[in-house]
C-alpha cells in the first residue's frame, strides 16, 4: 500500500492491509511467512513530519535454534515510523521530543511505502533464537542425531565433566 502525501489530508489516515508470503520474500529457509501478514496502523501528518503507527501480525515457520526443527511462531511487532522531507531533515522539531526508538527517515517524493515499511518491520523483529522447547538437546556434533529424538550416547563420555575429572586422576 502506498501513501500519497499530497493527497493526504490533515486527518489522521487508518490502514488495514495484507502481505502475502510470496510479496515478502523471505527467501532465506530459516524463517517464512505460513499466511498473509496483517498490518494495520494510522498515519498522521504533522507540519513537517509525518508518523506512521501501527502492528503487524505474522505466523511465520522458524527453526529451532538448536535442532532446526520447525516451530510455530506468531509475531505481533508493534512500530513507530516517521518521515521527513529531506530539506526538513535537520530541522524536524517533533522528532526531537519523541522516544530514541522512533526512526526518522527521509521522505523519497511525496509517498510513503507501506509495504516496504511492513517488510522491513518484519524483517528486524524475526527472533533470533527460538527453542522448540526450552530444555532442547540440539543435534549431536558427532552423528548428527536429533538429540532431542535419539540417545545416540556419542557425546557423553566426552563431554561428561565428571570423565574429564577421573581422566585426570589417572
Ligand atoms: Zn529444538
Ligand atoms: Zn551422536
Amino acid at each position: 500500500m502506498i501513501v500519497d502525501l499530497i493527497t493526504l489530508g490533515n486527518s489522521p489516515f487508518d490502514f488495514s492491509f495484507t502481505i502475502a508470503p510470496a510479496e515478502l520474500g523471505l527467501d532465506d529457509d530459516d524463517a517464512r511467512l505460513t499466511e498473509p501478514a496483517e498490518v494495520a496502523g494510522r498515519v498522521t501528518k504533522h507540519i513537517v513530519q509525518t508518523d506512521v503507527e501501527g502492528t503487524i501480525r505474522a505466523a511465520v515457520e522458524i527453526e529451532c535454534t538448536r535442532c532446526l526443527e520447525k516451530l510455530a511462531e506468531n509475531l505481533e511487532i508493534p512500530f513507530r515510523a516517521a518521515y521527513v522531507a529531506p530539506e526538513h531533515y535537520t530541522e524536524a522539531p517533533e522528532a526531537e521530543l519523541r522516544e530514541d526508538d522512533l526512526d526518522v527517515s527521509i521522505l523519497e517524493g511525496n509517498e510513503i511505502d507501506l509495504n516496504e515499511l511492513a517488510r522491513e518491520q518484519i524483517l528486524l523483529n524475526l527472533p533470533e533464537q527460538v527453542f522448540c522447547r526450552e530444555d532442547c538437546r540440539g543435534l549431536c556434533e558427532k552423528c548428527g542425531g536429533n538429540r532431542n529424538l535419539i540417545n545416540c550416547n556419542c557425546l557423553e563420555e566426552a563431554t561428561d565433566p565428571r570423565w574429564a575429572a577421573l581422566k585426570n586422576l589417572k
